[in-house]
């Protein structure tokens, strides 16, 4: 009896989607944050030696739709799992801030790059090529930079603020109380007979 072919059979940088998804496969890893060099030019300084990105992808076979173009023919889709804390340039205090980002995406394989391109807009699932074959890494690489955040903050920043704004701040919270209330010319108004 033929048993599964093993893991090492699929290659994340050139993967055979296809096969992977007929095999119910899995593949996972934990690269360094340093690898990812697209990824590692929005950072704020070299990321640590120590910080790696944890990845997994699944591979599962499901049924097209009936009256669609292919006619129920079963379909390739990848489940693409990955997580880093990456330091990223606090947009308060200029420092840096180890932020988390996450990934956990379904994707969909069709033939080639013009038929992703094609039914890009009409799908509301990430699409995929099967040929060329797709890098995961690439993919997993992608989505972790789209999942940056747009504007990364400190909860609270480490250092005060090099202008003082913190402390104007404060100070304007604090003369509010003394400031009379907006609607207090209104509720006279309406409190004459
Ligand atoms: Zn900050």
């Amino acid at each position: 009896m033929a048993s599964k072919p093993p893991m090492s059979v699929f290659n994340p940088q050139r993967l055979d989607a296809l096969r992977f998804a007929q095999a119910g496969a899995r593949l996972d890893g934990d690269p360094p944050l340093a690898d990812f060099r697209r990824l590692a030019s929005d950072l704020h300084a070299p990321a640590d030696t120590s910080e790696r990105v944890r990845w997994s992808a699944e591979g599962e076979m499901r049924a097209g739709p009936s009256g669609g173009p292919s006619g129920g023919a079963p379909q390739a889709w990848l489940h693409l799992q990955a997580d880093a804390r990456v330091p990223l340039t606090c947009q308060r205090c200029l420092g840096p801030v180890l932020t988390p980002i996450e990934v956990d995406r379904w994707f969909r394989f069709v033939a080639d790059e013009s038929t992703a391109e094609a039914q890009d807009d009409d799908s509301e699932e990430d699409l995929l090529a099967l040929e060329p074959r797709p890098s995961l890494i690439e993919v997993i690489e992608d989505e972790l930079i789209m999942s940056l955040p747009l504007v990364p903050v400190h909860e609270r920043c480490p250092q005060p603020l090099p202008d003082g704004a913190d402390t104007q701040a404060e100070e304007a919270n604090g003369a509010g109380s003394e400031r009379p209330h907006p609607f207090a010319g209104l509720a006279k108004l309406k409190g004459r007979p």
